[in-house]
């Protein structure tokens, strides 16, 4: 399924898209309730939900999309460095103040605040007198169905609810002078998500091309293929000593072609405009103001 949450006369419905989003069906309950938000779905189980008999398709210009965890139970984990040219470009920017080697040897996570978490075409707050180091990072994040603890590789995708966009963005001069990641990826409106989120069962992530623009030009351009650390291995790092919930989400890092990676960088400035697409799911836009 590709599923959305939606706005529509001030209520909010979980709905079934198309391709790109432009048609939505409404989910209801077997005993015809509507379904208002993801998690109850993540939680009951898909069995839960049934086109809705009573209530009309709508269209794209009828409803908001929001993203589809409107706020996470809790902070989302995030991986560092997971891709071999990104881990290069980031190590050396003079920005990178993690301890270990460039490429490391382990899964690097980090979390997010739930509250950075803002919707397609929603704005990202540019921290005017903050920071002078606004960067963008296009990811696949990773939604947990049912939760554990040790969950081992081979059996971590039954785990897997869906999938969607992140853009995990960042305030580098934050990351750098506070020798931790956590301040500068958690201000408000960090964490763009979504719009769709692709179930489980129509998703093979393992090679899906993710590809993020500014203002058109392309920045990034990479294949989940190139991920170190895969997604079995991520569910099976985080799940050893934390029990994974339902509604968890994991953003599994970004590729290569972030501003901090240009000489000079290239930080986003206020009016830009950020796209970021993942193939099998769609497309997340996002401008600074
Ligand atoms: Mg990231």
């Amino acid at each position: 399924m590709r599923l959305v949450t939606y706005l529509h006369h001030g209520m909010t419905g979980v709905g079934l898209t198309d391709a790109n989003a432009t048609r939505i069906r409404p989910l209801d309950q077997v005993d015809g309730t509507p379904i208002a938000d993801m998690l109850t779905l993540i939680r009951e189980g898909l069995d839960l939900a049934t086109p809705s008999v009573m209530r009309p398709m709508l269209t794209r210009a009828e409803v908001t999309l929001l993203p589809p965890i409107q706020r996470p139970p809790r902070n989302l984990f995030c991986v560092g460095k997971n891709y071999r040219k990104h881990a290069h470009e980031f190590a050396e920017s003079g920005f990178d103040t993690a301890s270990c080697t460039a490429v490391p040897a382990h899964p690097v996570v980090f979390s997010k605040l739930p509250g950075a978490v803002i919707g397609d075409r929603d704005s990202i707050f540019y921290p005017e007198g903050l920071s002078e180091a606004l960067d963008y990072e296009a990811e696949l994040a990773v939604v947990i169905g049912r939760g554990g603890r040790g969950i081992p590789r081979a059996r971590a995708l039954q785990h897997v609810f869906g999938y969607t966009v992140v853009n995990d963005v960042t305030a580098r001069d934050w990351q750098q002078r506070h020798g931790q990641w956590f301040l500068g990826k958690s201000f408000d409106t960090f964490c763009p998500m979504g719009p769709v989120l692709v179930t489980a069962d129509e998703l093979d992530p393992s090679a899906l091309d993710i590809r993020c623009w500014v203002n058109g030009e392309l920045r990034q351009q990479a294949n989940t293929r190139d991920l170190i650390f895969d997604i079995p291995t991520l569910i099976e790092t985080i799940s050893a000593g934390i029990t994974l919930q339902p509604g968890d989400i994991i953003a599994t890092g970004t590729p290569e072609g972030v501003g901090v990676g240009f000489r000079p960088p290239r930080f986003l400035q206020r009016g830009d405009e950020i796209a970021i697409e993942i193939e099998g799911i769609g497309r997340l836009v996002n401008d600074v103001f």
